[in-house]
C-alpha cells in the first residue's frame, strides 16, 4: 500500500464505497489517512443510574422490569418499558428493532449504552445499544474514533479502511533530532496510528501534537520562502497617484473614517514604491474594506493597467460587480469591468477572456474561475482577494505569477489576534482598520434556548411588518450529512413558512443549489422582494443588504464564536437598529456561557481572545471554526502557544541555512517538495 494509491485498492472498498469516500474529498490513501477523527467515543465502565450524567453517552447495567411491551405502530415494532438498578429506574424505548423482541426479557440484565435524557422529571434512554459483558470489557478504556461521514458510509467502514491504510505511513523522519528532542515529538508513523486508534486520551494528545507540529512547521517554512521571493520582487507596474481617486473620495456620500484613510495611505505608498505590494487589510466586518478595494482598482486603471478582485463565492463576486457598476455610472468613472464566475456560459466566458486579453476590460471581478489557466491578462497589475481565508497560499502565488509580480492586496475580516496574524500572514505587510463608521447603532444581541422560538417568530413578523428583512441561519443542508438532529435549511423553511403569516415571503439559500438559482434568490433578497432568507453559512462572507435588521441563528452552539461574529456582521449595516438572536439547541450551561460572550461585545478581536480562553481540551473537536484559517488538525487558537514557538524555531533554522541545503536540514527540503500538493490546501476551506 502506498500513499498515492487510490482507495479502491483497499480491501472492502469497491466502486460504491469509494464513491462515498470521494464525496468526503477522499481519493487516495493519503487523503484517507488525513481524514482525522472529529471526536472519540470513550467506553468508560458502566455507571449507576443515580450517578449517570445526562445527554452524553453512558453505559448502564440494567435489569428489565416486568411489563416490558412490544407494539406494532404502522410498520414499526416499538418496545417500551422500565429498567433499572439498585439506585433508580428509567424508561427504555426501542424503535423498529424486531430482532430484540426475543432478546429483551423481563428480569434479564443487560449492558445498555446511549444518552440518558430527563424530560418532565422522567429519565429515559432511546434506542440504547446492547453489549455482552465480553464485548464491553474489550471496549472498556479505549477511545473509538468517530469520523465525519456521509449518507451510506458507516463509521465502521471508515475504521476498517483506515486500519489497512495505516501501514502506508512512512517510518522515515524528516526532522533533525534536536527538534524532535526539543518538542518531545513522537514519530509520524506512531502519530498516525495513535490519532486514529489511540489507547487512551494522553496518547491521542501526543499524536495530535506531532501532527499539529508538522502542519505549522511546514506551513511556516513555505511562508518564509514565499516572503523572501516577494521581497526581492521589483514591481513591473509602478504607479503614480492620480486625481481620479481623490475625486472619488470627495464625492462619496460619506467621509472615510480615519482608519480607512490611514490604510489608503499605506496602499498608495506600496503602489507607488516601485516594489510589488503584498498587503493584508484586516478590518472587522462592516469596517468598510470594499471601498478601499475599489479605490485601489481605480488607481491601477488610471495608471493604464488592469486590476482583478476575487471573492470566495459567486454571490459576493456579483455583489461587488454590481456595486462597482453603480459607482461607475454615478460618478462617471468610465471603468470597463467584467464579471467572471462559474455560472457564465462557455460562450460568454470566451468573450470575457478575449476582452481581458485585449485589455478592453480593465477590471475583472470574479471567483476562483479567475485564476484558471485560460485567463490571459493584458496588463494585470493588481490582484485583490476579498475574505482571504478562503484562498490558499498557492492560489495567491499563482495569481502573482500571472501578472509577473502584480501587486497583491488581501482583505480579511477574520478576527485573528494580532500576535498570531503576524505569524500566519508572515508573507504580507499588515494594515488594520480599527474603527467602524460612526453612524452605526450597535447590534442588540440575545442568547436563548429553543423555548424562545415562538417569541422570536413574533419578533421577526413585527420587524418584517416594519419593512425590514431577516436572515435565519441553519447549520446544515439536509439531515443526512454528518450531524443528526440539527435544524436543516429546506425542512426548516417549510416549518417557518407555516409558522409565519402567509404574506411574509420566505425563501432559502444553501451551498448545494445551482449558481443561477442562488443568484436569483440573492438578488431578490437584495431588492427587498424576499422578507426572510433561511440560509446556511454561504451568507457568511461579505454580503451587504443594509435593510436586513434581524438575524436568528439556530444551533448557535455548533459554531465557533469567531464565525458567529462574522455571521452577525451581515446585519447592523444600515441606519435602523439591528438584532441578533442566538438560539442554542442545548441548555448545557457551558455552551450558553460561551455564547454569552457575543452578548458582551461586538469586537471581533475581543471575541476571538475570549473564545480561546474558554476552550478546554474537550473542545479539540466538534466546534466548527471555519471563518478562521483552517488547518487539518492544528487549531490556531487552541495551539497558539505551539505556533508561536515554532515560528521562532523556523526563523532559527532559516538563519542557519537559508536554502535548507545542509546535511542537517536537507531532508526538510525534500519533504516539502514531496508534499507540496498537500501543503497548498492549508489555508483553504
Ligand atoms: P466590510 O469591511 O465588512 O467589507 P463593507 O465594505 O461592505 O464592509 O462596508 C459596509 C457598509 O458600510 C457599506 O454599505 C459601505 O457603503 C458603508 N461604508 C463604508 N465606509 C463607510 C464610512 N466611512 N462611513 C459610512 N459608511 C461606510
Ligand atoms: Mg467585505
Amino acid at each position: 500500500m502506498d500513499y498515492s494509491d487510490n482507495i479502491i485498492n483497499l480491501k472492502g472498498v469497491g466502486d460504491k464505497t469509494s464513491r462515498l469516500f470521494n464525496r468526503l474529498g477522499i481519493y487516495t490513501v493519503h487523503d484517507l489517512l488525513d481524514h482525522f477523527p472529529r471526536d472519540y467515543e470513550a467506553f468508560a465502565p458502566s455507571v449507576k443510574v443515580a450517578k449517570a450524567p445526562l445527554d452524553i453517552p453512558v453505559t448502564l447495567e440494567l435489569t428489565v422490569c416486568a411489563g416490558f411491551q412490544w407494539k406494532k405502530v404502522r410498520q414499526l415494532s416499538i418496545g417500551t418499558g422500565m429498567a433499572g438498578d439498585d439506585t433508580g429506574k428509567i424508561t427504555i424505548t426501542f424503535f423498529n428493532a424486531p430482532y430484540l423482541k426475543n432478546v429483551i426479557k423481563a428480569g434479564g440484565v443487560y449492558l445498555m449504552r446511549g444518552k440518558l435524557k430527563k424530560e418532565q422529571g422522567v429519565l429515559h434512554m432511546d434506542q440504547p445499544k446492547l453489549y455482552t459483558y465480553e464485548e464491553y470489557s474489550k471496549l472498556t478504556g479505549s477511545l473509538q474514533p468517530c469520523y465525519r461521514l456521509t449518507a451510506g458510509l458507516s463509521n465502521k467502514a471508515v475504521q476498517k479502511a483506515m486500519k489497512q491504510a495505516l501501514p502506508a505511513v512512512s517510518g522515515e523522519e524528516y526532522l533533525p533530532s534536536d527538534i524532535i528532542e526539543e518538542y518531545q515529538l513522537i514519530s509520524r508513523k506512531k502519530a498516525y496510528q495513535d490519532i486514529h486508534f489511540p489507547k487512551n486520551y494522553d496518547e491521542m494528545l501526543l499524536a495530535r501534537k506531532r501532527l499539529a507540529f508538522d502542519e505549522f512547521f511546514l506551513f511556516l517554512i513555505s511562508l518564509r520562502k514565499l516572503k523572501e521571493m516577494n521581497e526581492e520582487a521589483i514591481s513591473s507596474y509602478p504607479m503614480i497617484e492620480t486625481a481620479l481617486t481623490k475625486r472619488l473620495i470627495e464625492s462619496l456620500p460619506y467621509r472615510l473614517t480615519g482608519a480607512q484613510l490611514k490604510v489608503w495611505d499605506e496602499i498608495k505608498a506600496d503602489l507607488t514604491s516601485g516594489r510589488a505590494m503584498n498587503r493584508l487589510i484586516q478590518g472587522d466586518v462592516g469596517s468598510g474594506k470594499t471601498v478601499l478595494a475599489f479605490l485601489s482598482l481605480l488607481m491601477a486603471v488610471a495608471n493604464g493597467y488592469q486590476g482583478a478582485l476575487m471573492a470566495p463565492t459567486e454571490i459576493l463576486a456579483r455583489q461587488h460587480y454590481e456595486q462597482l457598476l453603480a459607482m461607475n455610472s454615478q460618478y462617471g468613472l468610465s471603468l470597463k469591468p467584467v464579471l467572471l464566475t462559474g455560472s457564465v456560459t462557455a460562450a460568454g466566458k470566451r468573450k470575457i477572456y478575449e476582452k481581458i486579453e485585449s485589455g478592453e476590460a480593465d477590471i475583472v471581478i470574479g471567483t476562483h474561475a479567475l485564476i484558471q489557466e485560460k485567463v490571459t491578462y493584458h496588463k494585470l497589475a493588481l490582484v485583490i482577494t476579498d475574505e482571504q481565508h478562503r484562498f490558499g497560499v498557492k492560489q495567491r502565488e499563482n495569481l502573482s505569477e500571472k501578472g509577473d509580480h502584480a501587486h497583491v492586496l488581501v482583505m480579511s475580516a477574520t478576527p485573528i489576534p494580532r500576535t498570531l496574524a503576524i505569524i500566519l500572514y508572515g508573507d504580507l505587510h499588515l494594515s488594520v482598520i480599527d474603527e467602524l463608521p460612526a453612524n452605526r447603532l450597535p447590534i442588540k444581541n440575545c442568547v436563548v434556548n429553543t423555548t424562545y422560538r415562538k417569541k422570536a417568530y413574533e419578533f421577526i413578523t413585527k420587524e418584517v411588518e416594519n419593512g425590514h428583512q431577516v436572515y435565519v441561519i441553519c447549520p446544515m443542508v439536509d439531515e443526512n450529512e454528518e450531524m443528526g438532529d440539527v435544524e436543516n435549511v429546506t425542512e426548516y423553511t417549510q416549518k417557518l413558512k407555516s409558522s409565519l403569516p402567509s404574506k411574509i415571503h420566505v425563501e432559502y439559500l444553501h451551498g448545494k443549489m445551482k449558481a443561477p438559482e442562488k443568484n436569483r434568490i440573492m438578488e431578490e433578497f437584495a431588492a427587498g422582494n424576499i422578507d426572510v432568507l433561511v440560509s446556511t453559512t454561504v451568507i457568511e462572507v461579505g454580503i451587504n443588504v443594509p435593510n436586513a435588521t434581524v438575524m436568528m441563528i439556530e444551533n448557535a452552539e455548533r459554531f465557533g464564536l469567531a464565525q458567529l461574529h462574522q455571521l452577525r456582521g451581515r446585519i447592523g449595516r444600515g441606519k435602523s437598529q439591528s438584532y441578533c438572536i442566538f438560539m442554542s439547541g442545548s441548555d448545557n450551561s457551558r455552551s450558553m456561557d460561551r455564547l454569552k460572550i457575543l452578548n458582551q461585545s461586538n469586537d471581533g478581536f475581543f471575541i476571538a481572545e475570549e473564545d480561546l480562553k474558554l476552550r478546554g481540551p474537550g473542545d479539540l473537536f466538534g466546534i466548527r471554526q471555519s471563518g478562521a484559517m483552517e488547518f487539518k488538525i492544528a487549531d490556531i487558537y487552541q495551539d497558539s502557544g505551539l505556533l508561536k514557538k515554532i515560528s521562532i524555531s523556523v526563523d532559527n533554522i532559516l538563519q542557519q541555512d537559508k536554502d535548507l541545503s545542509s546535511d542537517k536540514y536537507n531532508s526538510i527540503q525534500r519533504y516539502l517538495i514531496q508534499n507540496t500538493v498537500n501543503f497548498v490546501d492549508f489555508r483553504t476551506i
